[in-house]
């Protein structure tokens, strides 16, 4: 682990490495993205049991969530490293005759990664993914709020890399000020969108870009024609897993009031059989990160009323898979994101309150829609502006390399994973290779060119 007094001296060092040129050799980025695989590989056990001692994820969700989803986006982005490295060549414009379009990725430098707490593992190490792979030389900031992991990411990185090519930096707010206050080259931030603004301000200082991965209130829609027991089960699954400590969770439930006792009764045999009919005992069920995120979740049980859980066990972190039904927009659980195990249902009639409902709203990171009806999916589509989300299942958008991931308005800016990870961590070099074979004089000052310059750029 670096300690705080050598932050300056870790981020010059990380510039110096880069100017050698190093990083940026396609070759050195393989062989690095392969050292990084086989350490990953090497931790896996020491990954899940920090996972099961920071947020008692199981073994299964923390493999799907956490290592497996890293694991895919590693191979997927080391398969196809060569292909998007190479300068691509583009149309040449009739006006630019004789000459050639090239863009070429190049790395920014020195990357700023800093990371979250709910996925503590792949949010951090999928990002340093895309910054290696684009050629960067990276520094990692992982959540003070999951120390057993950040403490295997810090053992991770320490025992594969230099640190003049990728660091971590363990700490919270304090560190993360002090790191934002660097020369580097790209902030890449995931965390909640009042730190988000915290970070643009710090990095609009010194004109650093930045992608922000940020949160929000995803609604999920049940239209009456959807298939009511896969949807409950689909639903069920993307918001308790991770106990609701998820980003693109749906946050509250927009149910058409016709299938509305119907979704709940599937709704509560989906829990009962994911987690038990006493989910406070199963050894399996996610815990609540801090006693802070606890108390601020258990306030809102008393909001509307309890149509499933309920139940917490505050000396474990514990809150039970909660619906909570009669819920109005004006209630503080509507007020702010949940992140945690409790659901709220509202319900409505035409489809066009809800849109406007929604659309009242800041944008949020995830939309998910469940019905089978092609105009209603293309309406909602077409009239909602959301980061990404899902027809017809939660979650899944995310856990493919092929979708680029991100938010938009107050959910964030910018997107990552597989080759827009690649994409974001590069800049596009625009270069015009011109020819030296003929020069035409039209351009030129003096040489009555602009009856065909009107006529070559005509409107
Ligand atoms: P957070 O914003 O509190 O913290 C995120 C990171 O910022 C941590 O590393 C933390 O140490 C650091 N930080 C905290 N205060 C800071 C400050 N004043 N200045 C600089 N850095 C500071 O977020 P969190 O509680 O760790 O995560 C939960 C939030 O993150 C939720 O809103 C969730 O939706 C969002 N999230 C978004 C995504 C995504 O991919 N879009 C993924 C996971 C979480």
């Amino acid at each position: 682990m670096i300690i705080n007094d050598s932050i300056e001296e870790l981020v010059l060092n990380q510039r110096r490495f880069f100017k050698t040129g190093g990083p940026r050799d396609v070759s050195f980025r393989i062989e690095q993205l392969n050292k990084l695989r086989n350490a990953l590989i090497a931790k896996e056990a020491e990954v899940i049991n920090a996972l099961r001692k920071d947020l008692n994820k199981s073994e299964q969700e923390s493999f799907t969530t956490e290592v497996g989803i890293v694991y895919k986006e590693l191979s997927y982005v080391i398969k196809n490293i060569h292909k998007w490295t190479k300068p691509r060549k583009v149309k040449t414009a009739v006006t630019h005759f004789g000459s050639r379009g090239e863009i070429h990725p190049e790395p920014y430098g020195t990357v700023l990664i800093i990371a979250p707490w709910n996925y503590p593992w792949q949010l951090a190490i999928s990002p340093l993914i895309g910054a290696l792979a684009a050629g960067n030389t990276a520094i990692i900031k992982p959540s003070e709020l999951t120390p057993h992991v950040a403490g295997v990411i810090s053992s991770l990185i320490q025992d594969t890399f230099p640190t003049q090519y990728v660091a971590v930096v363990e700490g919270g707010p304090d560190t993360s000020t002090r790191l934002l206050k660097q020369p580097v080259d790209y902030i890449f931030f995931t965390g909640s969108t009042n730190i988000g603004k915290v970070v643009m301000q710090a990095a609009a200082k010194n004109l650093i870009p930045v992608t922000l991965e940020l949160g929000g209130k995803s609604p999920c829609i049940v239209h009456k024609d959807a298939p009511i027991k896969l949807t409950a089960r689909r639903i069920i699954f993307g918001k308790f897993t991770n106990a609701g400590q998820t980003c693109v969770a749906p946050d509250y439930l927009l149910v058409h009031q016709s299938v509305k006792e119907e979704l709940i009764k599937h709704m509560k045999e989906a829990i009962s059989e994911f987690y038990s009919d006493s989910p406070l005992s199963n050894p399996d069920y996610g815990r609540i990160v801090s006693e802070k995120h606890f108390l601020r979740l258990s306030n809102f049980l008393s909001n509307g009323s309890i149509r499933h859980g309920g139940k917490c066990d505050a000396s474990k972190l514990l809150i039970e898979p909660t619906l909570l039904d009669d819920i109005t927009w004006e209630m503080p659980v509507m007020e702010e994101e949940i992140f945690g195990p409790i659901f709220p249902i509202l319900t409505y009639d035409h489809l066009d309150e809800i849109i406007d409902m929604v659309n009242a709203k800041p944008k949020p990171l995830a939309l998910y829609l469940f019905t089978k009806d092609n105009d209603i999916q293309n309406k909602i589509l077409s009239s909602i502006s959301f980061g990404g989300g899902c027809v017809n299942d939660t979650l899944m958008h995310l856990a493919t390399p092929h979708l680029p991931f991100g938010g938009v308005g107050e959910s964030g800016m910018g997107a990552y994973h597989g080759e827009h990870s690649f994409e974001t961590f590069s800049h596009k070099k625009s270069v015009l290779r011109q020819t030296n074979k003929f020069d035409f004089s039209f351009r030129y000052p003096g040489k009555g060119g602009l009856k065909l310059l009107r006529k070559l750029m005509k409107p």
